[in-house]
């Protein structure tokens, strides 16, 4: 009898144990991805709205598809598709895809990595998870349903074809939110840290970029009528493809021309979003030597005169460290701050630079 209640004791410890556990990830987790998923909303919707390059996708709807009201027609949801937005109109399904592409918490997000200095099989978050690429071409996606390109394409296809307007009425919408799921993995491969294997827990990028969404919501929208800087050239489409994910739009990710040494291709010719990241940008948890570029032979340390923090009426100098205008070889990008020069390495630098081993010993000299 006494063993028994031990027993039972020692499983209830075991459940409050996973409990807490799940309480206190919940916590550590949450603020990133939950801010994350809004901004993907509001670029979709954004981008379905807008004229993007030549697409329109407003002027695609009302001309190759006879919807009259474009982007704004209503596609009504059914059971399984809970839309919280009313009405739920065409731009607002990709807005919700671009949200639901994170969930469940954090079980399809690890799927949205790709490091394209490694071969695609190996790509992925820590080369344990599928990368990005493989992961939008993959028909069997588990768990939050099935969004891989094939999967859209077949959606489509009922939507347009199915005989009863019900049928195709669901269609459309899985359709558009999938339509949505795949544009989140391009967005995420615009990010950093999803192209340097840095796995950003706390403050990351994009909580400062859901930050400015929220605080400065007109420079946010500046970003977004910036169009021009995220189109993508169609000619990637026709790069050979690569078998382990063969579908074109994996080359607007990634076009196997960036290898580590060649930075300057980032710049030079029509180049993987995930490429130009991981090539001209740091993260938190990856700066100098972990990835072959940027390095120490593209910057330079350059004061920049900022708000002082402390009292907002004055200004202060601050170093940063910039991407070279004039770089001993073609680099990738140039003219931007990089990363602050930290200050315990700064003032050691400027008074007992013996003291500094292993990094660059005179650098900053600002
Ligand atoms: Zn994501």
């Amino acid at each position: 009898m006494a063993q028994e209640k031990e027993k039972k004791m020692r499983i209830i410890k075991f459940i409050l144990k996973i409990f807490i556990v799940q309480i206190i990830l919940s916590a550590f987790f949450l603020p990133c991805y939950a801010l994350e998923k809004a901004t993907h909303f509001e670029i979709n919707e954004y981008i379905a709205k807008h004229k993007i390059g030549e697409f329109s996708l407003d002027q695609y709807l009302k001309e190759q598809l006879g919807f009259q009201e474009g982007v704004h027609k209503i596609i009504e949801q059914f059971e399984g598709q809970k839309i919280d937005d009313n009405p739920p109109k065409i731009f607002r399904w990709l807005g919700y895809g671009g949200k639901k592409e994170d969930e469940p918490f954090l079980l399809r997000s690890v799927r949205h990595f790709h490091n394209p200095l490694n071969t695609w099989d190996k790509a992925g978050l820590k080369g344990i998870w599928d990368s990005s690429i493989i992961w939008g071409q993959r028909t069997d996606q588990w768990p939050g349903g099935h969004y891989s390109w094939q999967d859209v394409r077949g959606y489509f296809l009922l939507a347009l074809t199915s005989e009863d307007q019900t049928t195709r009425d669901y269609y459309f919408a899985e359709t558009f939110r999938g339509l949505g799921q795949q544009m989140h993995l391009i967005e995420d491969a615009s990010v950093p840290l999803h192209t340097r294997d840095d796995i950003h827990i706390i403050f990351n990028y994009e909580g400062w970029v859901k930050k400015v969404q929220e605080k400065e919501s007109d420079t946010f929208r500046d970003w977004l009528a910036d169009s021009g800087r995220y189109g993508y050239d169609k000619s990637v489409l026709n790069i050979a493809p690569n078998p382990l994910a063969p579908i074109p739009i994996a080359r607007i990710i990634d076009t196997d021309k960036y290898n580590g040494d060649n930075p300057g291709i980032t710049i030079d010719e029509s180049i993987g979003i995930a490429e130009y990241s991981n090539a001209n940008f740091f993260t938190k948890d990856t700066k100098f030597g972990d990835f072959p570029s940027p390095n120490w032979d593209n910057v330079q340390c350059v004061d920049y005169e900022i708000q002082d923090p402390r009292d907002s009426s004055t200004m202060v100098f601050r170093p940063y460290y910039k991407k070279n205008i004039d770089p001993p070889a073609p680099d990738g990008d140039t003219g931007y701050r990089l990363a602050t020069v930290g200050y315990l390495y700064d003032y050691a630098n400027r008074y007992f630079p013996s003291y500094i081993s292993n990094v660059r010993l005179g650098f900053c000299m600002c």
